[in-house]
Order: C-alpha cells, then sequence, then structure tokens
C-alpha cells in the first residue's frame, strides 16, 4: 500500500509501505476511506518534537472494514467505521469512568500511521464504533472530524465546563479551537468568544456560534475578554493551541472559579505554582477521550444537527500529502483532507 512517511522535518513522502495484517486476535484491518493532517502533525514536522528514522504519519481515520482477529465480536467486515487515535478496551475501569485515552490496555493508533490506503486498529471492539449504514459521501469529512478534532474540541468544551447561559472563550483558531466553538454552541454557551486574527477563520468561527471575536493575544487578548466579561474574566476558557504563552492566556482569561480545558498538545508549558494557587481556576484536560463522545457525534452529523466536516478547506489525492502538510504549515489551509 501507500502512505505518508517523515523523514526529517518538511520532508513528508508518500511511498510504498508494508501492508498492515492482523497480529492480535483482537484486532481490525480497515481500509481508508478518507484521512487528514492535524495540527499535532506540525510539531514534527516543523523540527519541534524529534523524528527518529522515518516515522508512518496520521492518527485520524474513517473507512470500511476489511478484516478482523478471531476474538472481534462486535466490529464485522463491510461496515463503515471511525475510531480514535488511542486504541482502548472500553471496559477497564478507566474506560468506564470516560477517560479512554488513557484505558490500561490503550495502544496508539497513530503508531500505524493513518496517512495511508490501510491501517491496523488494535481494540477492535473496544475502540471502534460503526455507523448505521455506509454513509453518504458528503458525511464522510464530517465522520472523519470526529475521530481526533471534533471530539477533542467537545472534550475541550466539557472538560472547561460549558453550560448553558455561560460565557466561554476559545484560545486557537486551528480545526480543534473552531469546533470548540461549535461544541460549546451545541452545549448551550450563551455567549462565545473567539480568539482570532485570521479573517477566514473568524467566519468559520461565527458560522460554528461564536457571538464575539477578539483578535488580541496575550497581555492585550486578556484584558480584552476581562472587558467583554465586565473585568471578571469568561467561566469557561478552552485552550487549544499547547504553548506558554496560550496556556497562560487561558488561565488569566478565566475568572475565580472557572474552568480551563486544555486540549493543545503542551510543548514546554511550565505553569507558575503560585499565581495557579491564587487563580482559583480548575484546569482539566490532556488527550481527548474521543471514544467517549463518537457515538452522539455520529448521531448528531447523521441527523445533519452540525457540519464540522467544514474545517476541511483542502481535499488532496493522499500521494499529495506534502502539499497538504506544507497549507498548514503556512496556515494556507486550516485542516487538509487526503484521499487515498
Ligand atoms: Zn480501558
Amino acid at each position: 500500500m501507500r502512505g505518508a512517511v517523515l523523514h526529517a522535518p518538511r520532508d513528508i513522502r508518500v511511498e510504498k509501505r508494508d501492508d498492515p495484517k492482523i497480529s492480535a486476535p483482537t484486532d481490525a484491518v480497515i481500509r481508508m476511506a478518507a484521512t487528514c493532517v492535524c495540527g499535532s502533525d506540525l510539531w514534527p514536522y516543523r523540527g519541534i518534537e524529534a523524528v527518529n528514522g522515518p516515522a508512518p504519519m496520521g492518527h485520524e481515520y474513517v473507512g470500511i472494514v476489511e478484516e478482523v482477529g478471531s476474538e472481534v465480536r462486535s466490529i464485522k467486515p463491510g461496515q463503515f467505521v471511525i475510531g480514535s487515535f488511542f486504541a482502548s478496551d472500553n471496559t477497564c475501569e478507566i474506560c468506564q469512568a470516560g477517560y479512554q485515552s488513557s484505558c490500561v490496555h490503550r495502544e496508539y493508533v497513530g503508531a500505524g500511521g493513518a496517512q495511508a490506503e490501510h491501517l491496523r486498529v488494535p481494540l477492535a471492539d473496544g475502540t471502534l464504533v460503526a455507523t448505521p449504514e455506509i454513509p453518504s459521501n458528503d458525511l464522510v469529512p464530517s465522520l472523519l472530524a470526529a475521530s481526533d478534532v471534533l471530539g477533542t474540541g467537545w472534550f475541550g468544551a466539557v472538560a472547561a465546563d460549558v453550560r448553558p447561559g455561560k460565557t466561554v472563550a476559545v484560545v486557537g483558531d486551528g480545526a480543534v479551537g473552531l469546533l470548540a466553538v461549535l461544541a460549546a454552541r451545541q452545549l448551550g454557551a450563551e455567549r462565545i468568544i473567539a480568539m482570532s486574527r485570521h479573517e477566514p477563520r473568524q467566519k468559520l468561527a461565527i458560522e460554528f456560534g461564536a457571538t464575539d471575536i477578539v483578535t488580541e493575544r496575550g497581555v492585550e487578548g486578556v484584558a480584552k475578554i476581562k472587558e467583554l466579561t465586565g473585568g471578571l474574566g469568561a467561566h469557561s476558557v478552552i485552550e487549544a493551541v499547547g504553548t506558554q504563552e496560550s496556556m497562560m492566556q487561558a488561565i488569566r482569561a478565566t475568572r475565580p472559579g472557572g474552568h480551563v480545558g486544555y486540549v493543545g498538545v503542551a510543548h514546554g508549558v511550565e505553569l507558575p505554582g503560585e499565581e495557579l494557587f491564587f487563580s482559583h481556576v480548575h484546569l482539566h484536560g490532556g488527550p481527548a477521550p474521543v471514544r467517549r463522545f463518537l457515538p452522539e457525534l455520529i448521531d448528531l452529523i447523521y441527523n445533519r444537527d452540525i457540519d464540522p466536516g467544514r474545517v476541511f478547506d483542502l481535499t488532496l489525492p493522499l500521494d499529495q500529502a506534502a502539499e497538504g502538510y506544507r497549507a498548514m504549515d503556512e496556515r494556507r489551509a486550516i485542516k487538509a483532507l487526503l484521499r487515498p
């Protein structure tokens, strides 16, 4: 099969790779209907995260089950399925509590590289969710978004304790931040402040439910959120970047007693203990347990209540994955969908 491999910073090649095989009796192998490039793929792409030799890339996937191992019970060949970047048994105590991305048996699905024609998914019964039928083509981008960015934005909103009537601020205007806006709207927030200085992203944020746009960042951004909230700060702030600046911006824009949901993969973030102590802010986040939300998200997409696939503003054949990375790196595209 063909798949995307990162050889060195900014050196993505689509090349021939071994076909994945069932290696454990709980595995499934799927044929990809669509895959995509994640904002978090840009960390190794830019060389900020080390790459040890050629690395298969990608961890977002939807597709048709081709083969299952002998112990797989609920997932069957021919089904259209969605899973998340961590495989989980969905039965252990941690999974049952809704934290499937910390499952005691978790495995990183992306190790196999989802930007490819086929993918091996471990713990298929726990990890994969089948759609009611084979979806029409126009639903595929939204279902693919549920695999990571929608589920991650949704977790950010849940972790930030978004509730009806509350004021929410979102730090970060990548696909996750934009879909956190959509999640906050679905969860009933009254006021949703998107922090973005890029016009096409501001437009999409407003379509997803943002009521206010703040272009300032850092100290000025915090001052602007305070100004919009009677000097108090937002009830809920979703952090969807993962830098020191964005994390501090999120914490400082939250009112005492409020909640920060942080879902940007942290790189070099160090929290000042004393400031945190006096802030009275709740912090919760981490790698999103997307599996917890998949059944509900698939329902919302099938009922056409939400259209998260709109974050894909670039569609390319898999063979042109390198251009997808370049376009996202240069912020010419919000998110690139790849068709195998
Ligand atoms: Zn588990």
